[in-house]
């Protein structure tokens, strides 16, 4: 069985979930057992974020046109998806509920004049849960047995909310009760990527581009045979194609080059992705939907690749440099200790570091937002 995410540009219009569909069928035209991961249509997940903090701005006027516009894209790809029958009044009665759930919360952020991270992951998932309804209608109507999933059922995971990781034991236990019977009848489960929830239910997120993320978390619970990530790039390429046009797409990389790409700023995979395939040794594959035709990137354990240079360029933005300079005394390597520790400990990621004895400083440099909190800690500490 192969686990393939689809990202938000590659389910982005109805022309393009029409693609995905074709994709999809034509594979298990071919006999494939196939596992969808779905992200929400590309933008929808930023504007619910944005009406929800328009509304804690007190600007619930412009909230409501955000929440409106949404509802009024997803029910012009429905009528197409769909057509005219019981479907799609289905799916039309299931997104009035969920955009009616998502005002509601706009009022309580309007009313507070704040959001905080667990009532948002109530909500955001919402792009996710409409368009696996829309793929999954898609699917159908090429004629390929599916059915939408919500992970929130059986994806099972901690309550840092926001950023949430899966307990594997649960997850792997609820995802094969709930996923194999469908794949042993010839269904095709479409299942939301980006969220899950606690024990208890409540609804969690595992961060922003999480949707590879889950594809990943459920190709291990699933013992898949390979999970793919499809996007709008040929695979993983050596630069930003933002900033170099003409870079390369690379054959194939390892675990450990993926997740340091990822890790340092390559959108095109979360960061988190790498472990969970790694760990069963599960390839990973990046493809482009719109050109199913390229092989993409492999990503395994020994790709088999003679490498004599550096694979690729990162450019990462909005990091700071933070010297820390010793009070007339020497800066020892155990002061340089005691100052990571702390910063591990306040969950501050450390991405470089250097000392220099003869000018006593130690050199920090951390991500923009971990900023203030890495100088409270340090103030503290010293
Ligand atoms: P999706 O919606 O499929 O999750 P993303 O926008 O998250 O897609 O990731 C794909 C994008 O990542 C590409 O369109 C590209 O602009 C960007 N990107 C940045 N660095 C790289 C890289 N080294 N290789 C490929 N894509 C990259
Ligand atoms: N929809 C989510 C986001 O925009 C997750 C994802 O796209 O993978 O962050
Ligand atoms: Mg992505």
């Amino acid at each position: 069985m192969i686990v393939m995410k689809f990202g938000g540009t590659s389910v982005g219009s109805v022309e393009r979930i029409s693609n995905v569909a074709r994709i999809i069928s034509d594979y298990r035209q071919r006999g494939q057992e196939i596992v969808v991961v779905a992200s929400a249509m590309a933008g929808v997940t930023s504007d619910v974020i944005r009406a929800a903090r328009l509304a804690a701005q007190g600007d619930s006027a412009r909230a409501r046109q955000v929440v409106s516009s949404l509802r009024r894209q997803h029910c012009e790809v429905a009528a197409i998806v769909f057509g005219d029958g019981a479907e799609r009044s289905d799916y039309e009665a299931y997104a009035e509920g969920r955009f009616q759930d998502l005002e509601r919360y706009c009022q309580s952020y309007a009313v507070l004049g704040e959001i905080t991270v667990r009532s948002l992951d109530q909500v955001v998932g919402v792009g996710e849960s409409l368009s696996v309804r829309l793929l999954a209608g898609s699917l159908r109507q090429e004629g390929t047995s599916a059915r939408a999933e919500d992970a929130t059922d059986f994806v099972v995971t901690d309550d840092d909310f926001g950023s949430a990781k899966p307990l594997m034991p649960l997850t792997r236990e609820k995802t094969r009760a709930r996923l194999l019977p469908l794949i042993e009848e010839g269904v095709v489960p479409v299942v939301t990527g980006y969220i899950g929830a606690t024990e208890d239910g409540v609804p969690t997120t595992l961060g922003r581009g999480g949707g590879d993320y889950s594809a990943a978390i459920l190709g291990a619970c699933l013992d898949a045979r390979e999970v793919w990530i499809w996007t709008d790039v040929d695979g993983i390429l050596t630069a930003d194609p933002n900033i170099v046009p003409h870079a390369r797409t690379l054959e194939a990389l390892s675990y450990a080059e993926a997740a340091e790409l990822a890790y340092f700023g390559a959108d095109v995979l979360h960061p988190k992705t790498i472990r969970p395939v790694e760990e069963c040794g599960i390839p990973l594959r990046i493809r482009n939907s719109f050109n199913p035709a390229h092989p993409g990137t492999l990503v395994a354990d020994k790709p088999g690749m003679d490498r004599r240079t550096v694979p690729a360029i990162i450019s990462t933005k909005g990091l700071c440099l933070i010297a820390v300079e010793g009070n007339g005394d020497t800066w020892t390597p155990q002061l340089a200790a005691r100052a990571l520790m702390r910063l591990a400990e306040s969950g501050v990621a450390v991405l470089m570091f250097t000392q220099s004895f003869t000018e006593r400083t130690l050199s920090l440099v951390v991500g923009q937002r971990d900023m203030e909190s890495c100088l409270r800690t340090l103030k503290n500490e010293f």
